[in-house]
């Protein structure tokens, strides 16, 4: 089970590093905030389009180690057209999943940010992993 597990986790990290669905610039985001893991030297600009309390639209540009940025294309996969509280929900869970272990169901959730779980065996990789989502969690709590 480990080494299937490890074969899908490079997977799709590789494949969102490869070609990352949400890595350019748009037009008209209304929040963008930069994170920064110096641990690892990742940067990761968010820009989030939100109208109604809806991510309508969401993007980052940044440079570092493939887990920072796949997690990031991850995210943004999975906060676009949620709620601003759906999207932090998410975080949450991501966080937990990551710091302290998540069940079955609650990773159900996390669609396929739930493959990043193997970074909680890696302690080096942890900031890397949850750059993105810390930098979303402050952009919307910072700004209210
Ligand atoms: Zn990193």
């Amino acid at each position: 089970m480990a080494d299937i597990n490890n074969t899908l986790y490079n997977e799709i990290i590789n494949e969102h590093n490869l070609r990352p669905y949400h890595k350019h610039s748009i037009e008209g985001a209304n929040y963008t905030l930069e994170g920064i893991n110096p641990s690892c030297g990742d940067e990761i600009t968010l820009h989030l389009c939100v109208e109604d309390d809806i991510v309508k639209d969401g993007a980052y540009e940044g440079d570092g180690c493939a887990i920072s940025q796949a997690s990031a294309d991850i995210m943004l996969d999975m906060i676009i057209g949620k709620t601003r509280d759906e999207a932090l929900h998410l975080c949450d869970l991501f966080l937990k999943m990551i710091k302290e272990g998540i069940s079955d169901k609650e990773k159900e959730e996390l669609e396929e940010a739930g493959i990043l779980e193997s970074v909680s065996h890696m302690p080096a990789r942890v900031k890397c992993a949850v750059l993105g989502w810390r930098t979303m969690r402050e952009m919307f709590e910072g700004k209210d």
